[in-house]
């Protein structure tokens, strides 16, 4: 089944459903890398280039990038496009900029007001904001969002670490450690190929749609 020519970008579509800007596709695979140690510097590719890394060096996971072939895999993060949205604050749905006044960009988070008092100030988020035309959809179509959601203003949010696969030597080999929130001055970021970037969110202030 095809998808509407503009895929990955506004009004991708999949069967009539709109498809959010940062779902992989089922045709967006990772690509084999085999990773080593790169002695006192972490670890890297073998055929590393420099489009593996970004401005603080850390190493991202290589994936294809082929929006709108085969299917989509809604709940699945498609690595560079998350990072992109991210990084220029993009909407995660239509890939345009997200929505921003006064009080910060606009942000859809699962509710977890439970969790600790003031969150989510202080946590690091890995999902990109939203515009206001796209914030229903994005509610509509995320299953999590459905079943409770906050919107919320977030004055400062600076991009603070990765989301990635943490790596370690022990006893002589290389080993994968576990799937880790990685802040950027940590000293295991050169350990870690990044995923998702984070950014860190506070003055955040709930909002109604
Ligand atoms: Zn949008």
């Amino acid at each position: 089944m095809t998808s509407d020519v503009s895929t990955g970008r506004p009004g991708a579509r999949y069967r009539g459903a709109v498809v959010p800007y940062i779902t992989a596709w089922s045709e967006e695979r990772a690509l084999p890398v085999r990773i080593i140690e790169r002695p006192l510097l972490g670890i890297g590719y073998t055929d590393e280039s420099f489009v593996d890394r970004d401005e603080h060096g850390v190493l991202w996971r290589r994936v294809l990038s082929r929006p709108g072939a085969g299917r989509p895999l809604f709940g699945e993060i498609h690595t560079p496009r998350q990072r992109r949205a991210m990084q220029r604050l993009l909407c995660q749905v239509c890939s345009g900029p997200a929505d921003q006044n006064e009080a910060g960009t606009l942000w859809l988070l699962k509710d977890h007001r439970g969790d600790w008092p003031g969150w989510p100030n202080g946590m690091g988020v890995t999902e990109p904001p939203v515009c206001l035309p796209c914030a229903r959809t994005a509610i509509n179509l995320c299953p999590s969002l459905r079943r409770g959601h906050v919107a919320l203003r977030v004055a400062h949010h600076p991009i603070a670490g990765v989301q990635g696969l943490r790596y370690q030597v022990r006893l002589q080999r290389l080993q994968l450690a576990e799937s880790d929130l990685v802040p950027l001055e940590d000293p295991a970021i050169r350990w870690t190929q990044a995923v998702h970037l984070i950014r860190e969110i506070t003055g955040c202030v709930f909002v109604d749609l």
